[in-house]
């Protein structure tokens, strides 16, 4: 037994002995003959599933093992000291700014992932935001029309849509409050701004 790695081995108490160890060729072996056990019944015996459950309640014990046997099957990785330190970090962060500083990450990273995935060149960072923010004085873009505070919570938006080409850089970026960044209008934004009188 003692040239079995240790990841594939679990050790489960048993009431007939000393502990057993299975390594996971057995564990997968027995899985698999119970599998075709299960569906071998369950054809057969209509009230299969009932009495399952009820052995099931009455041998709660049993399955707590088998739980057991699973969970120690994948063991936790153990986390290092640097993932310790960054989550500890962003707990603080979400802590002293009631959540803030954790959704500019979200937006950053949604922003990200989007661009990504329409093949979009550019980035930009949350200091671009911050500056957007201080040059819309803190309001929507359309603040004429919604009337909303960026304080109140807001999205990152592009302005020519990265479906249609738009690139990821500063120049290319917006905030909208979320009504207008969800709101139809916004589908079509020359149009709209026209309309408004916004532009032109
Ligand atoms: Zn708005």
């Amino acid at each position: 037994m003692t040239d079995i790695h240790l990841m594939n081995v679990v050790s489960v108490p048993s009431r007939r002995g000393p502990k057993r160890i299975y390594t996971r060729e057995e564990i997968l072996a027995r899985r698999r003959a119970f599998n075709v056990l299960y569906h071998q019944r369950r054809k057969n015996d209509p009230g299969y599933r009932a009495k399952r459950a009820e052995w099931a309640k009455k041998n709660k014990h049993k399955r707590k093992i088998k739980k057991n046997l699973n969970r120690k099957y994948y063991p936790k990785k153990p986390s290092t000291p640097d993932q310790r330190q960054r989550d500890a970090l962003r707990k603080r962060l979400k802590r002293q700014t009631g959540g803030e500083v954790a959704r500019e990450y979200g937006r950053l990273a949604r922003a990200k992932r989007r661009a990504r995935e329409n093949k979009a060149e550019g980035f930009f960072t949350k200091e671009d935001v911050a500056t957007l923010r201080k040059a819309q004085k803190g309001r929507c873009v359309y603040f004429r029309v919604c009337g909303r505070k960026l304080s109140e919570g807001f999205h990152v938006d592009h302005i020519v849509p990265l479906s249609k080409n738009g690139t990821n850089w500063p120049k290319n970026i917006q905030l909208l409050c979320v009504t207008c960044n969800c709101s139809k209008w916004n589908k079509d934004p020359i149009e709209f701004s026209r309309q408004q009188g916004l532009l032109l």
